[in-house]
C-alpha cells in the first residue's frame, strides 16, 4: 500500500472522512466542516477590506454555460453533466428491468438544461457580461461553491466533489495582475500563520491532447497561473491554492467588457478547502485541539 492510499485509510479510520464507495466522493465529519468554517472566516477577514460582492450558486451552471465556457474544449475528461430520465411508462419498464437484470440502466438517461460546476468562479463571467460594462474600477465578488471534476483517485487530496472558495477580479490588465500580487502576499501571510510549508511555483491545468500539449506551454511560460503547494498525502506537494490571470480570455468568451467598451481583464484565487483542511490534519494531528497555539488563535480567535 502507497502512502497516500494510507494517509486516505488514517483519516477514514479517524472518522474526519466517510466512505462511499467511489474514490473522491467523501462524507465530512463534524470536526472537518469546522475546519473549513474557520478557515473560510479567516478568508473571510483578509478579503473584507476589497468590499467584495458576495454571490453563492448552487453547484451547477446551465449547460449552454458550460458549452460557451470552452469547457469541453479543454477538460472534457473532467466535465460532469446532469443526466435524467426523461421517457414514458415504456421506457420506465426497460429501465426497471435493466435495474433488476444488474444491467445498465443508463442508456435511456438523457442531458438536462444542467451541468455541474468546474470552478466556483465560471458562473460569475455570463453574469457579469449579461449586467453590462464594468464600472471603472472594475468588480470584486466573492465565490463559493462546491465543484466536481471526474478524476477519481485514491489520493485524498483529488476528490471529484470538493468546494472551492475564489475572489475573482474583473477590470483593467493593471487592475486584475495587482490584485493577484496582493493575494499572493496575504496567502503567504495566512498560512505562515497556519505553520504550514509552501512554495508558490508556476504552474499549468490538464488541458486534454494534442492540441492541449500548447496550451499548457502557453499558460507557463506566460506566468499565467500560480499556485501554493503544500504537503498533503503525495510525495510530491498539492496544490491548494490557486492564482489565475486569465488576460482577455473571458471578455472574448462572454464579451465582459470595460466602462469604455474594451475588452476586460479577469483573475481569480481559489482556496481548495478541503485540501488546505486535509493539509492542516496532516501538520497539525487529527485533533484541533492539539493543535500548535498559534494556529488555534488564527482560527478560532
Ligand atoms: P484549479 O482551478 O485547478 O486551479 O483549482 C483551484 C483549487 O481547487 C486548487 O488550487 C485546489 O486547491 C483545488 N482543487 C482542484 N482540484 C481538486 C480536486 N480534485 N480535489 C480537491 N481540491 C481540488
Ligand atoms: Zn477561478
Amino acid at each position: 500500500m502507497d502512502a497516500t492510499v494510507s494517509y486516505l485509510d488514517q483519516l477514514i479510520a479517524g472518522g474526519l472522512l466517510i466512505p462511499t464507495g467511489v474514490d473522491g466522493l467523501y462524507g465530512r465529519s463534524g470536526v472537518f466542516e469546522d475546519v473549513i468554517v474557520r478557515f473560510e472566516g479567516l478568508v473571510t477577514a483578509e478579503g473584507t477590506q476589497d468590499a467584495p460582492e458576495v454571490i453563492r450558486f448552487p453547484p451547477a451552471m446551465t449547460r449552454r454555460q458550460l458549452e460557451t465556457s470552452g469547457y469541453m474544449k479543454s477538460f472534457p475528461q473532467l466535465a460532469g453533466t446532469v443526466h435524467s430520465f426523461c421517457g414514458g411508462d415504456h421506457d420506465h419498464m426497460s429501465l426497471l428491468q435493466a435495474l433488476s437484470k444488474g444491467e445498465d440502466w443508463t442508456a435511456g438517461q438523457q442531458a438536462t438544461e444542467i451541468a455541474l460546476t468546474p470552478a466556483a468562479c465560471y458562473p460569475i463571467y455570463p453574469m457579469v457580461a449579461a449586467q453590462g460594462p464594468l464600472p471603472p474600477d472594475g468588480r470584486l465578488f466573492d465565490v463559493q461553491s462546491y465543484c466536481f471534476r471526474h478524476e477519481p483517485s485514491p489520493d485524498p487530496a483529488r476528490m471529484q466533489l470538493f468546494r472551492m472558495r475564489e475572489y475573482v477580479r474583473l477590470g483593467t490588465a493593471a487592475q486584475v495582475t495587482a490584485f493577484r500580487e496582493m493575494w499572493v502576499e496575504r496567502a503567504r501571510q495566512m498560512i505562515t500563520a497556519l505553520e504550514l510549508p509552501f512554495d508558490v511555483v508556476p504552474a499549468n491545468d490538464p488541458f486534454f491532447g494534442r492540441a492541449g500539449k500548447m496550451m499548457k506551454v502557453n499558460q507557463r511560460e506566460q506566468g499565467l497561473k500560480l499556485e501554493m503547494v503544500i504537503p498533503v498525502a503525495n510525495p510530491q506537494p498539492t496544490a491548494c491554492l490557486s492564482f489565475n490571470y486569465h488576460q482577455d480570455h473571458f471578455a472574448h468568451t462572454w464579451g465582459v467588457r470595460l466602462a469604455d467598451g474594451g475588452p476586460a481583464h479577469t483573475a481569480c484565487v481559489g482556496f481548495g478547502l478541503e485540501r488546505i483542511a486535509l493539509a492542516l490534519f496532516r501538520h497539525h494531528g487529527f485533533d484541533p485541539a492539539d493543535w500548535p497555539a498559534g494556529v488555534r488563535r488564527t482560527l478560532w480567535g
